[in-house]
């Protein structure tokens, strides 16, 4: 079939295989280009392997250090007429250069939040690997069912405390317009904190542990976003970010509870980049669209895998890395610098629909969006006829 980008609001509803290989062949190519890694992982289990910061944490440490990686993503398979998820062609693409490489790669396709993958995972340790001595957290659901209870619970994007208006960018219509957001009720705060709260890491990190799987010394981290004023209202000081501080709840609590094998459990608060799980809030496309701008400008702009590359380079991997107040590891900092927002500020109020392509950079978050779902890549023949089919 011919495959050329099906956009429906925020998310496109279909992936190109071939370009989603080049994307993860870019990615690949930036990591060789940087220098190996020290203080390398030898096995990495990364949780949420298949696209944005995950796919990079897993590309940085397959091809910055050589690591054996084992990854858990939940992707639709293709079939003869209907294309797989970008994460189901990345995964593939992942594998066949990880087998090129001669690196062990193995990838399970299902629900990070159950038993029954930990479990799996589990057994593929025990069989291939022994231990794992990098756990890299990096899944974004707006859904989550309790293992034990079967609950399921869905998340909000929603503003605490009080009504929030502000401008937002319609991907959709495109039109900067001001959108108004209602506070969300206790209810809608909680369920959001149990579906990105800390308690699954917290539960992969158990069950690995009363498994034995885990080596002396080994790291984990969970990501983050912090963000500053601009973003606040609807990311830091919100549901989502009830959420994530729940993860500092719970990175202090893993590194209590496993201090007898010396476990260091890090949050990493990372830029905001286009991913499918930014593309979805509120608010986001804008301000990163002037985020771009002000950051390309300034020529300091980073995309998922320079990021990931510089917080395993620089951090990470580092025996006693630099922290914030929080225990954090922070590669967030050009973005939230005052001389940063504060030029994101100043553009903010000037913004309307018809500047908004010279005041931002939406040809260049566009650009990265539809790259997500591999098209717009140089070398890829979007008229050709290509199977939909790909296997890992
Ligand atoms: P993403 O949507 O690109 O990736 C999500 C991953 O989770 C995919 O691999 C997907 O397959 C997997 N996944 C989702 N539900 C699953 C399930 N039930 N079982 C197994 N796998 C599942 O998202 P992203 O933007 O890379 O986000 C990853 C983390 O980084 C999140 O914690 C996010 O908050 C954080 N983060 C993102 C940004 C940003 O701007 N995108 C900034 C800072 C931090």
């Amino acid at each position: 079939m011919v495959i050329k980008p099906k956009v429906r609001g925020f998310i496109c509803t279909n992936a190109h295989p071939a370009g989603c290989a080049a994307s993860v062949k870019e990615q690949i190519d930036y990591v060789k280009s940087q220098g190996a890694l020290e203080n390398a992982p030898k096995n990495v289990l990364v949780i949420g392997c298949s696209t944005g910061y995950g796919l990079a944490s897993r590309i940085t440490a397959a091809f910055g250090a050589e690591a054996k990686t084992l990854g858990v993503c939940f992707e639709k398979e293709p079939t003869e007429r209907k294309t797989g998820t970008a994460g189901w062609y990345n995964t593939a693409a992942f594998h066949q250069q990880a087998e090129a490489a001669g690196l062990y790669h193995k990838t399970l396709n299902g629900d990070a939040f159950s038993h029954e993958l930990k479990e799996q995972v589990i057994d593929l340790i025990k069989q291939d690997l022994g231990e794992i001595d990098l756990i890299v957290y990096s899944l974004a659901s707006p859904r989550r069912t309790d293992p034990d209870t079967g609950e399921a619970y869905i998340s909000s994007l929603k503003p605490v405390g009080d009504v929030y208006t502000t401008k937002t960018f319609d991907t959709s219509k495109k039109l900067v317009h001001e959108i108004t957001l209602e506070p969300a009720n206790q209810d809608e705060i909680d369920n959001t904190v149990k579906v990105m709260g800390g308690e699954d890491w917290e539960l992969w990190i158990k069950a690995l542990n009363e498994a034995g799987v885990l080596s002396q010394n080994c790291r984990t981290t969970a990501y983050t976003y912090i963000g500053k004023e601009l973003t606040w209202p609807i990311y830091g000081h919100a549901t989502i970010g009830k959420a994530k501080e729940d993860l500092d709840r719970a990175s202090t609590a893993l590194n209590n509870t496993y201090s007898d094998i010396n476990l260091k459990a890090y949050v990493t608060s990372l830029k905001a980049v286009v991913t499918q799980a930014s593309s979805a809030i509120p608010v986001m496309p804008l301000y990163i669209s002037l985020m771009y701008q002000v950051m390309k400008d300034e020529g300091c702009h980073e995309g998922v895998i320079e990021q990931i590359y510089g917080l395993f380079n620089t951090l990470l991997l580092s025996d006693n890395p630099p922290v914030d107040e929080a225990n954090r590891l922070r590669m967030d900092g050009v973005e939230t610098n005052d001389d940063i927002q504060g030029k994101i500020k100043a553009i903010w109020p000037e913004v309307t629909t018809e500047n908004f392509p010279e005041l931002g950079d939406y040809a260049g978050y566009n650009q990265d969006f539809l790259k997500l779902f591999g098209f717009g890549f140089d070398g890829v023949d979007y008229d050709a006829d290509v199977s939909p089919l790909a296997d890992w």
